[in-house]
């Protein structure tokens, strides 16, 4: 590994820092309490700027605004072509922007500022239009009745929609809520993450600018166990969507069902198997491999974190796996030809390290990294396991970093009986030339996405979403704009009575 100098020397972003405080009703305020926090830079663990600081009377008022431009309007009661044309007005701001936008992400979470502003950036673009071309078809059905009735199906909005987004993919995430639920005409309160609050601010104040009335949608920073539960348990809050940890996951669930019973899309933790069949090209599946694996700094719900290969390629796959990682091109995010950043935070760094640790001492084999990357910010060797047991922590674990589990396999039934051993079940990825191989391990394995012979793959029409505590639902596509929309059965007579 080369230590650039560019860790030690951090490159300074080209931005100033604009919008610190919470949007509530269309103005930048102070949060009640006067509170702020800090947000840190992942690459030297510094202060960036100093942001409002949500809590429960915040969600109130922000609650109290999205409720009020749903019940007296504008947005329910606009027609589909006006919200559609504000939303894709804000995508053409978005785009405009995505320097400022895709540097502020980075600068935040620490991701390559080259797959910011060249992959997430125009994805979200994408998702906004592609909703937006949603808003004007949304439209229920007619069916037959028994008798003499005619009956129909409106097709309608939940209302006002608490919306918890983690920091892994601050914006992509955002559009991934924000844009079906507006586009179905309900109103957003969202609560960013903590570690990741200044790009949420910036593009919702473009959305604005785009003509998005006041009190459509409100954002609030602040913490989970504050803001983000103030939201969960809201009595006036009429659909949750939350993206994180499954831990958390299972109490915004009882907070919704303890309050109003609201109802929950949640899309949670995962540790995906990433198969690598006998008859696989190697080298084209240890890039993948890694793809799946070391994307974001591991720092995925859907990361290929229990790599299978089977025994006749194992050995070659393993040594391959090492020799690309030790490739991999570590340092400051904001340098040309980054792969990997530094990890979040602090937490997350010493979480992954002690993940590293456990699997030494539980004997898997440690091939390569293992460690720190120089001495400043949350960096780590990409690190890759061979000899892996499926009871060790770091082949059960969701470790969220830059760590690769290699675990070897003899037979189909016996992959798919391990790769489905697991309380999680968000996707997989099965490498293999054989049609029948693929479509067996399709079919067999317990999970919301199968990628054949690819990884990652996010267009906006593709649903995504966990079997068993993965999550509930589907966001993206079409699947994803019914989580946002209530359906009306209206019934009359055909002749008057
Ligand atoms: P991670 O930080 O590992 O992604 P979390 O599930 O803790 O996972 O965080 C995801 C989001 O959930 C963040 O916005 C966080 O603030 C929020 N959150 C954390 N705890 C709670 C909670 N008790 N109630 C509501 N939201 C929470």
């Amino acid at each position: 590994f080369s230590t650039s100098a560019a860790i030690d020397e951090p490159i300074k972003p080209s931005i100033q820092i604009d919008h610190t405080q919470l949007l509530i009703n269309g103005k930048f305020v102070n949060s009640a309490s006067g509170k702020t926090f800090p947000t840190y830079d992942p690459r030297t663990g510094e202060e960036i700027a100093h942001v409002a600081e949500g809590d429960a009377e915040d969600i109130d008022r922000a609650v109290a605004a999205a409720r009020k431009a749903f019940d007296e309007g504008p947005w329910p009661k606009m027609t589909a072509y006006e919200r559609s044309r504000i939303m894709l007005r804000f995508a053409d701001l978005l785009e405009k922007h995505t320097e400022e936008v895709a540097t502020l992400e980075t600068w935040d979470n620490g991701k390559p500022y080259e797959q910011a502003a060249n992959i997430e950036i125009p994805k979200v673009v994408r998702m906004f239009r592609y909703y937006a071309g949603w808003a004007d078809k949304i439209h229920g059905l007619t069916m037959p009745a028994d008798r003499e009735y005619h009956v129909q199906t409106l097709h309608e909005p939940y209302g006002v929609t608490g919306l918890i987004i983690p920091w892994n993919f601050p914006l992509l995430l955002y559009s991934w809520k924000v844009g079906p639920a507006l586009a179905c005409g309900n109103t957003v309160v969202l609560k960013t993450s903590e570690q990741t609050p200044l790009s949420a601010l910036y593009v919702s104040k473009l959305f604005h600018e785009a003509g998005l009335p006041p009190g459509v949608l409100n954002v609030i920073s602040g913490f989970g166990p504050t803001a983000g539960a103030a939201l969960c348990s809201h009595m006036n809050v009429d659909k949750l969507s939350f993206t994180g940890s499954s831990a958390t996951g299972k109490v915004v669930l009882g907070m919704a069902s303890s309050s109003n019973l609201k109802p929950v899309t949640l899309e949670l933790g995962g540790k995906s198997p990433f198969i690598v069949c006998k008859d696989a090209d190697v080298d084209k599946a240890v890039d993948l491999a890694h793809f799946a694996l070391f994307f974001n700094q591991g720092q995925c719900c859907c990361a290929g974190s229990r790599t299978f290969v089977h025994e006749s390629v194992y050995d070659e796959f393993v040594e391959k796996a090492k020799a690309r990682a030790l490739k991999r091109a570590v340092g400051d995010p904001f340098k040309k030809g980054t792969e990997q950043g530094p990890q979040i935070d602090n937490a997350q760094f010493q979480k992954i390290l002690k993940y590293i640790r456990s699997g030494i001492e539980g004997g898997a084999t440690l091939e390569t990294g293992g460690e720190q990357l120089g001495s400043t910010g949350y960096y780590i060797k990409p690190t890759v396991f061979s000899n892996v047991k499926d009871d060790m922590l770091i082949a059960t674990d969701e470790i969220f970093g830059p760590v690769q589990s290699i675990l070897k396999f003899k037979d189909l039934d016996e992959v798919i009986q391990r790769a489905n051993a697991t309380s999680y079940g968000l996707a997989a990825g099965v490498f293999t030339q054989s049609l029948e191989t693929a479509n067996t391990l399709t079919r067999a394995l317990r999970v919301g996405t199968v990628w054949i012979n690819c990884y990652d793959i996010f267009d906006a029409a593709i649903p995504f979403g966990g079997f068993k505590m993965s999550g509930h639902g589907r966001e993206k596509g079409i699947y994803g704009l019914s989580s946002y929309l209530q359906i009306k059965a209206v019934v009359s007579p055909l002749k008057n009575p």
